[in-house]
């Protein structure tokens, strides 16, 4: 797609600066020109390929021309996933290298700032907002050769393994001790960072009856990448239990746990699963920071209403924000999100988890450790010391912690948390039960959203109906379809002259590519509860679950069961589902 790009680029103005500071004589810019016009290349890389001046001078002066800063990539720890959010070969061609993330901004590095498409291309690819950066072809090489260095060199790790054990005589070696040999541990860890460096979401160590393959998950996808004899299949799962603190004389029962392990100066968390099979145990690996990527609000599948209101909620610079419902009901993953979007430089964002799903770059993030002493309520009175603005708490489930979450609200942070009640109207009441004044609880809280997980129908096998009218007459009795419709044209998300009969709904047969359920993958419903003035008033003079949810009617909130209708209407999902999650 880049071969129509002209990059023939004079740019006279480019040119007289650097003929005024003495960089380039008449005659040399007539033949970098010329060389320019016949490699098809930018004029800045040609001119910093062949120019004698040093490099500092050259990026000194290209920095002023563009009023871009530059940037000396030798110096910088670059994360894997960073440098990856474009392909390898793009980067090498246009001389370009993405080299950090914060929040929905990545810095880029550019020899030639001024090739527009290439920064469109990233744009579009990532959905990311753009920082350009001035840098040397060099710099951009150093950048690139140290993220192929690893996939290469790990290939011939893997070779040079594969030989020594089937040669030599560590069969008679226990796997503990073979663990811990040198070969082995080099051989996990490289098939750890190549995992993260080819952006694979899982890693499956499965035994076969001779030998053992890995394969990583990537897109979706299974891919094989290694297969070993059988006895280094024992070694490998010995070194992962030992990494992942788990017990490794255990072979007959499931087991669980967690590490992190450094990938191009990047601490990357990975959670592990070990389950006995008939040809030996059996390891997955999830690689737990590829879901950063991941987090934007787009994402989270909220309506135009719900979007809108969080984004405009999130600016505020104090109060508490709450996500509510029972666990796995996607809480953490838009409490994530809601940080991600808050993460930019100049804002100190903390945290107080259990666990610590994602690890998220220039975040402080603390596990709390109840056995150590270290609670929810100990950890946030020491993060209170580090001079947060934001802070995020991975669940308010006593009073201790509700306190202290409505003090630092109070005193000028923002506050972000969970919390366990069934919808987004009760939050109030829950915390004046946890012993919280009604008049701080109504003036501290911004917003509550609450939601549930329903699976989506599948796209493979999802069929239009033909009588939407009985469908939902069928229905009416278990989930009052009609008022939420009413309510959705109310508020504009459904057009206001559509007829019952008119409506599109979809039903899905099942098929192999959703194992015959008729759903694949889950999105989120919700209800999200802006904290109005007049709402104010209501907690602070009767926060019950009752008065919250008249005044909600009368700013017309939608409740999760209207947000799931409207998911019904577009063909995401079925009313069953919006009737199983939020009848429970
Ligand atoms: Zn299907």
């Amino acid at each position: 797609m880049f071969e129509s790009i002209n990059k023939v680029k004079g740019d006279s103005v480019f040119v007289k600066t650097l003929s005024r500071e003495g960089l380039i004589t008449k005659k040399e810019l007539n033949i970098l020109r010329k060389k320019s016009k016949n490699d098809e290349r930018f004029f800045s890389e040609v001119f910093f390929e062949s120019s004698p001046h040093p490099k500092e001078k050259i990026l000194e002066i290209f920095s002023k021309h563009y009023e871009l800063p530059k940037v000396d990539l030798k110096k910088k720890k670059i994360s894997p996933f960073v440098i990856n959010l474009i392909p390898a070969e793009i980067s090498q061609q246009h001389n370009v290298v993405i080299f950090k993330k914060i929040g929905e901004i990545i810095h880029v590095a550019m020899v030639s700032p001024e090739n527009s498409q290439i920064v469109d291309f990233i744009e579009k690819k990532t959905g990311l907002k753009i920082v350009k950066f001035v840098t040397s072809p060099d710099d951009i090489r150093h950048a690139l050769s140290k993220k192929n260095k690893i996939s290469s060199s790990s290939d011939d790790l893997l070779r040079m393994i594969d030989l020594n054990i089937e040669g030599d005589h560590s069969r008679d070696l226990s796997p503990e001790k073979m663990a811990d040999m040198v070969p082995v541990i080099k051989l996990v860890n490289s098939l750890i960072e190549r995992a993260v460096t080819s952006n694979a979401s899982d890693i499956h160590i499965q035994p076969m009856e001779k030998t053992v393959v890995v394969r990583y998950r990537i897109d979706g996808i299974l891919n094989k990448i290694a297969e070993f004899p059988k006895n280094i299949s024992q070694a490998m799962v010995a070194r992962i239990k030992i990494m992942s603190d788990i017990k490794i004389d255990e072979h007959m029962a499931p087991q669980d746990g967690r590490f992190q392990h450094d990938v191009n100066g990047q601490k990357i968390a990975f959670r592990v699963s070990v389950i006995p099979t008939l040809n030996g145990p059996k390891v997955a690996l999830r690689v737990l920071e590829m879901k950063e990527k991941m987090l934007t609000l787009r994402r989270l599948g909220l309506n135009k209403n719900d979007f809108k209101t969080i984004k405009n909620e999130i600016s505020s610079p104090h109060g508490i924000i709450l996500a509510t419902g029972p666990t796995g009901a996607g809480k953490t993953t838009t409490l994530y999100t809601l940080l991600q979007m808050l993460n930019k430089d100049g804002v100190n964002i903390c945290t107080v988890e259990d666990p610590i799903e994602y690890g998220i770059e220039n975040i402080n993030q603390m596990q709390i450790k109840p056995s150590a002493g270290l609670t929810f309520a100990s950890g946030l009175k020491a993060l209170l010391r580090q001079d947060p603005n934001i802070l995020m708490i991975g669940e308010i489930r006593d009073s201790e912690t509700a306190g202290i979450s409505i003090n630092s609200a109070m005193t000028g942070h923002l506050v972000l948390s969970t919390i366990h009640t069934n919808n987004a109207f009760l939050v109030p009441q829950r915390l004046i039960e946890m012993g919280m004044q009604q008049y701080l609880t109504g003036t501290v809280l911004n917003m509550m959203i609450g939601q549930r997980l329903v699976r989506k129908l599948c796209p493979h096998c999802k069929s239009k109906t033909r009588k939407p009218e009985a469908l939902i007459e069928s229905h009416q009795m278990f989930i009052d379809i009609e008022s939420s419709i009413k309510k959705l044209k109310k508020v504009g998300l459904v057009n206001s002259n559509i007829k019952i009969d008119d409506l599109k709904l979809y039903k899905s047969r099942g098929c192999k590519k959703c194992s015959n359920t008729g759903y694949k993958g889950r999105m989120g419903i919700y209800e999200v509860l802006k904290v109005s003035e007049a709402m104010r008033r209501v907690i602070i003079m009767d926060g019950g679950e009752q008065a919250v949810k008249k005044q909600a009617d009368k700013e017309n909130v939608l409740r999760m069961a209207d947000d799931g209708i409207l998911k019904v209407i577009n063909g995401t999902t079925t009313f069953e589902e919006i009737i199983r999650v939020t009848k429970e």
